[in-house]
């Protein structure tokens, strides 16, 4: 076979192994999407545990009637890209909402929160830079960088002390690298240490940006995330996050109080040569962004949703994140159980995402749940049942 496509066999054979075993969780097919938190899935009325709708938004009246006016109004798309035609009014408007909601001076929305960080990250930093990542970033955060053409080095996950050890490695260097950090790992739900990255800030006087892509509506007093519970928000120079969780839409955005903002916009190309997000979105978006703004108590119900899933499952015996939150990832050494167990548990009515090595932060594997606040206790009790008897093995 052509060595180009070569590569490829390993993942057929894995393709190869699932359909052996009759499951499909890469490609699980929502065959009718019934509220924010039940759907029919491969023919069976599921509870939705792994669909990162943290504030349950994607059913609100209001952000559907906006998004239909709009559509009505607009039209279906605006077919250019942000620097030609496709620089609408309310691009701009949601632009300014997310500046004064982040209390900074700029703000850039882009399609897709994967086009932001990577963007971001590939704009940022290029040639003869160095940038620190935790080795645990997400995907668009790893290919930013890599596209941008800077040195890259990882520090390990979540240790300040192991960053701080590269940071002095880099002596003088130090001061110009970008170091990027999540507010919430997206895997195992637990948070970045960043009021201690914040302190190592003030002796080498890097460049900080945050991911706040799982972070955003869940953490911080006003749901501005991890910078805001961490009360260190002036020690981040960029934010970047997406409209795909908490606001339930798609689309990303990057903030800054950085002037510098503005003419990195004209440069990163993820911005520039794709169109932009189309009329709807931006109107359903505006408003989730309101609704999280002025409904704290959908954060405050999250919270307790998540604080009882992740109590039920720590109660069966299972290891789990760090720490209670929004994700609550069930970790499994053994790969063979957790793809034994995807389509048991979606038997007994759960939807929770499979993620099984490489994707998986380490050898591990892991049944992914994620709450938000419209499920009902009942439902979350029906999550942690349904893992109870796969423990029973019954
Ligand atoms: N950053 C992080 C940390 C993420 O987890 C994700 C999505 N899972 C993204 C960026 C990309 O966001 P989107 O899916 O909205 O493009």
């Amino acid at each position: 076979m052509n060595r180009l496509l070569q590569k490829f066999t390993p993942m057929a054979e894995v393709r190869a192994e699932l359909d052996a075993l009759g499951i499909r969780p890469f490609g699980a097919v929502t065959e009718k999407i019934l509220s924010s938190t039940e759907a029919i899935v491969d023919g069976r009325r599921v509870i939705l545990a792994g669909t990162n709708n943290y504030l349950g938004l994607t059913f609100d009246p209001e952000c559907i009637a906006a998004a239909q006016r709009a559509l009505a109004e607009q039209g279906t798309g605006t077919t250019g890209s942000r620097m030609a035609n496709g620089t609408f009014a309310d691009h701009v408007a949601l632009e300014q909402e997310l500046a004064a909601f982040y209390g900074r001076r700029h703000a850039i929305v882009f399609s897709t929160g994967f086009s932001a960080t990577m963007g971001m990250g590939a704009t940022l930093a290029g040639p003869g830079d160095v940038v620190l990542l935790d080795a645990d970033s997400h995907a668009s955060i790893y290919d930013g960088v890599r596209l941008g053409g800077a040195e890259v080095i990882r520090f390990r996950h979540s240790d300040a002390a192991n960053l701080e050890r590269r940071l002095e490695r880099l002596g003088e260097r130090a001061a110009d690298a970008l170091v990027i950090v999540e507010g919430i790992y997206s895997m195992l739900g637990d948070r970045a240490p960043l009021a201690e990255i914040a302190r190592l800030k003030e002796r080498h006087d890097f460049c900080l940006m945050v991911d706040e892509a799982h972070s955003l509506g869940v953490l911080g007093a006003h749901g501005r995330g991890l910078a805001e519970a961490a009360g260190v928000e002036d020690a981040v120079d960029f934010v970047v996050g997406t409209f795909s969780k908490s606001l339930g839409s798609i689309g990303g955005y990057c903030v800054s109080n950085r002037p510098e903002l503005e003419a990195i916009r004209f440069s990163i190309r993820s911005y520039i040569f794709t169109a932009s997000p189309s009329p709807s979105v931006i109107a359903s978006t505006r408003v989730a962004l309101r609704h999280l703004r002025e409904r704290p108590h959908l954060r405050e119900q999250l919270w307790r949703n998540a604080e009882r899933l992740y109590a039920g499952l720590a109660g069966l015996g299972f290891t789990l994140g760090p720490e209670p939150g929004p994700v609550v990832a069930v970790r499994l050494e053994d790969r063979a159980t957790a793809l034994r167990w995807w389509p048991e548990l979606l038997e007994r009515g759960v939807y929770v995402n499979l993620v099984v090595p490489p994707a998986s932060p380490s050898t591990f594997s892991l049944l992914r749940c994620s709450v938000g606040a419209a499920h009902t206790d009942d439902q979350i009790d029906r999550i942690v049942d349904a893992f109870a008897s796969l423990r029973n093995g019954a």
